[in-house]
């Protein structure tokens, strides 16, 4: 088996702590090269921008974009135009236009285009959707409160237009409700904190209702101290399911069903190389849909300037 020849794009956090340890754990991939303005890694090739690879004598295959989400297009298109399988990460792009421009252009050349969303591969996940699938939902609450100075230190973008505020989290909230509840659901109104210093919301709380008519209801903070809070709940006419710990424990009626160790980015390059084995894609928009609403749709308040 010839390994898939993989760059990764944008150096930071999340590809330090998931990506480098899934692809070096999947013996389907290989890591051939690093793009990133700033960072290297020891015995790895290295470029400063994606279009110097792809022009370079190191083959890859596929790219594993790593970066925020407003540089993501440019360089997905970059990847895609140069015959390259794409990997995105979480949001998969700064709009909607965006992700399905890049749709097109990766079916147009018959190659994979991946949206990740990581809370999926969760190991609670799966079975609440299928405990769920078959009941009637009362009523869900979604509870995604996180200290965005632990968890996001030094991350300007996060602030900037495109770049998500406390949806940057909460989207992987959403991620996991679209994948498990039986129904569409819509916003019908909602909250936006936005503090006077910064484009994006550091707060948020959302209304929805699904297709019959159940309420949920969404409390997103980026100011959460003490105990943190990645739990959703839903009410249903035979119990209660509940996903704590963004979706790493399943609890119906309040007992333990489900743990285990993180699946979630092992996860997602299993699927990836699967993807790219049959030939196919996994473009799915639905969690930055619904963050599109709530900014569509949403009133705005200031809150005070947010200093780190
Ligand atoms: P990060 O620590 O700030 O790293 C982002 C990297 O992207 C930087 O190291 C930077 O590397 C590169 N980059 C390229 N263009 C950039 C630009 N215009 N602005 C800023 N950086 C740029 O962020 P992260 O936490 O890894 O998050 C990256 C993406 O992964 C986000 O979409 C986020 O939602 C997602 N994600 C993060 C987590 C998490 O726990 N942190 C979890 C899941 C998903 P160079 O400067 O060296 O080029």
């Amino acid at each position: 088996m010839t390994p898939i020849r993989l760059a990764l794009v944008g150096l930071g956090k999340i590809a330090r702590d998931q990506h480098l340890p899934s692809i070096a754990a999947d013996p389907r991939f290989e890591l051939v090269a690093i793009v990133s303005r700033n960072a290297e890694l020891d015995g790895v090739a290295h470029f400063t921008a994606l279009a110097d690879l792809l022009t370079s004598d190191v083959t890859v295959d596929a790219v594993a974009l790593c970066t925020p989400p407003q540089p993501r297009h440019a360089l997905a298109h970059l990847a895609l135009a140069a015959g390259k399988h794409v990997m995105l990460e979480k949001p998969p792009g700064a709009t909607l236009s965006e992700v399905e421009d890049l749709r097109q252009a990766a079916a147009e050349r018959s190659l994979t285009l991946q949206t990740t969303w990581h809370s999926r591969y969760a190991i609670g996940v799966e079975p609440a959707r299928e405990w769920l699938a078959e009941r009637a939902i009362k009523a869900v609450r979604i509870n995604w409160k996180e200290d965005v100075r632990v968890w996001h230190p030094g991350q300007d973008w996060i602030w900037d237009a495109g770049g998500l505020g406390v949806f940057d989290p909460a989207i992987n909230a959403l991620s996991i409700v679209t994948r498990i509840l039986p129904r569409p659901f819509f916003l019908s109104k909602g909250v936006l904190h936005v503090p006077e210093n910064k484009q994006s919301p550091i707060q948020a709380e959302l209304d929805f209702r699904d297709a019959a008519g159940a309420p949920i209801r969404a409390e997103l903070d980026f100011l959460q101290t003490g105990p943190q809070s990645w739990d959703i709940e839903v009410d249903t006419e035979d119990g209660q399911l509940k996903l704590t710990h963004g979706g790493a424990k399943l609890y119906i009626d309040g007992q333990l069903m489900r743990e285990g160790p993180d699946q979630e980015y092992p996860g997602l390059y299993d699927a990836f190389a699967k993807l790219i084995a049959d030939g196919a894609s996994d473009v799915d928009v639905s969690p930055l849909r619904h963050v599109a609403d709530a900014f569509l749709l949403s009133e705005r308040v200031t809150a005070p300037a947010f200093v780190e």
